[in-house]
């Protein structure tokens, strides 16, 4: 895909994500983070902001925070101070949320992306941390109509909020932004990243400007933005309204608006609180957080394999080239899988041609994980030893793929059953091309009078009496030894 601008302007983006820490228990309570449970039995009276309680901050989300700060390159601050971020909504019980404002935990840092060939890093502002709010239903199939729920079960759960530059440009490279930063954020083991259950978010800030003009032009902020398609989608729209907006003589206003998918535009939802309106004040109930250097170096040390490294150990190592290394890598649910088939099977290449042609392709057709399919890297792995040993052609082998998709299955079992299993018996191969040779005599004589275009059209014939199970090289090399005589 590849988009650009209307000619003229230019847009800018911004970029906010939320990611929710994958911690036992949240960020200043005991209450487990438990996605999906019955609502509100995931509280404590610190969740539910009862009067007289206090917070304890949970040392393992510290831990991840920093993780993910580091694995980002990002400056971990020796000292960072919590606020209290106040604003009124039934699904935050104490009527603020502890977040950090002025001292945040990290600074700079960037995330890598990589779009046609070209690589750039976009800058990070920030990271923080500060725990999640409940939710609100609306959904009348829920509440019956009329009324608003509150689930709490949320509300408290400990998030890092990294806050980018305004330095991308185009829907293209804040898709690639969330991509790579969420496969980065999955290889240091800090948060799920996943879309779907909210626990990776992004609110996108979009504005535009005369191409080449230096002042950044007044931005509005996307929520709602449920997957990366909707992300950019929604980013593609909003600069379009903007730029029609400007060219018409009107004003873009400073607001939140949210993305409505099926009518494929931005909706105003309210208009975007200052600064101000959050009456930042530090947190008087928490000590600022200190982060000692040998405790960081600790972390440092045990920071899990990043992308980047994996990557380069797919090169170095295993002779992938650089494109499928990249491929490979973007999700770490899919770089495990295929270093497990490789692990079984022995070849490397054939094995991260297979993820990339054959699973990737499920993947996307289904929208699943990889671990919701019925079968696992061991048993593509032995399909292709089946292929490697000459028992079944790339059809074939395709065939017993679709059906491991499917269903699951041992290969070898299925390639019995559905009688798949290559003819590489020399001896049947012959007799089949005899038989072929003595049906087609213009055609022998044809070839051996020097026509050798002739050629091709009995492999055709041999083939299709083994009902393609026969490996066009052996075929050929029957026939011409046959013929050749
Ligand atoms: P707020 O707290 O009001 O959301 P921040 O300072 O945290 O404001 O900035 C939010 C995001 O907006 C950042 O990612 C920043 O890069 C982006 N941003 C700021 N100004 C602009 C602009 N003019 N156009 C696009 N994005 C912008
Ligand atoms: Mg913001």
């Amino acid at each position: 895909m590849s988009w650009s601008p209307p000619a003229g302007w230019e847009a800018v983006i911004g970029l906010e994500v939320h990611a929710q820490l994958k911690t036992d228990s949240k960020l200043f309570s005991s209450a487990p983070r438990d996605f999906g449970a019955e609502p509100n039995t995931r509280t404590t009276e610190v969740d539910l902001g009862l009067p007289g309680v206090l917070p304890v901050l949970n040392e393992r989300a510290v831990e991840l925070a920093v993780r993910a700060a580091l694995a980002l390159g990002c400056e971990v601050q020796p000292i960072s101070i919590f606020a209290r971020k106040h604003y009124f909504y039934p699904d935050l019980p104490k009527g603020y949320q502890i977040s950090q404002y002025e001292q945040p935990l990290a600074l700079g840092g960037g995330v890598p992306i990589e779009l046609d060939g070209v690589e750039r890093r976009i800058p990070l502002t920030r990271i923080h941390m500060e725990e999640d709010a409940g939710k609100s239903i609306h959904d009348p199939a829920v509440t019956g109509g009329g009324a608003t729920h509150v689930d709490l079960n949320r509300a408290g759960v400990g998030l890092i909020e990294i806050v980018s530059e305004p330095e991308l440009q185009t829907p293209d490279e804040a898709g690639a932004y969330l991509r790579s930063l969420r496969s980065i954020l999955r290889h240091a083991d800090v948060s799920d990243g996943d879309m779907e259950k909210g626990n990776f978010r992004c609110d996108a800030n979009v504005s535009v400007r005369r191409a080449g003009d230096e002042k950044l032009g007044t931005r509005t902020e996307l929520k709602n933005l449920n997957s990366f398609r909707f992300v950019e989608k929604a980013i593609a729209a909003e600069i379009e309204r903007q730029v029609d907006l400007l060219e018409d003589g009107g004003a873009v206003v400073q607001e939140t608006r949210a993305w409505d998918d099926r009518a494929g535009r931005t909706t105003v939802m309210r208009g975007k609180e200052q600064a101000a309106d959050y009456r930042y004040f530090p947190e008087p109930d928490l000590p600022p957080l200190r982060i000692e250097p040998a405790w960081l170096e600790e972390v440092r040390k045990a920071l899990p394999e990043l992308p980047a490294q994996r990557r380069r150990r797919y090169v170095e190592a295993l002779g992938l080239s650089e494109q499928d290394a990249r491929v490979l890598v973007e999700e770490r649910d899919v770089a495990d899988f295929f270093e497990r088939v490789a692990e079984h099977h022995g070849n490397a290449r054939s094995a991260a041609n297979w993820v990339q042609r054959s699973l990737l392709e499920v993947l996307g057709e289904r929208g699943c994980a990889v671990a919701e399919l019925p079968f696992g890297p061991g048993e593509l792995a032995a399909l292709l030893d089946l292929i490697d040993a000459g028992k079944l052609t790339p059809a074939s082998a395709r065939e017993i793929f679709a059906e491991l998709a499917e269903r699951g299955g041992d290969p070898a079992q299925i390639m019995s059953a559905r009688g798949l299993e290559a003819v590489s018996d020399s001896g049947e191969l012959e007799a089949l091309a005899r038989d072929v040779m003595g049906a087609s005599p213009e055609q022998v004589a044809q070839y051996r009078a020097g026509e050798k275009k002739v050629f091709n059209f009995l492999v055709g014939q041999i083939m299709k009496a083994t009902r393609g199970k026969a490996s066009p090289q052996a075929v050929q090399e029957v026939l011409r030894r046959l013929l050749d005589a």
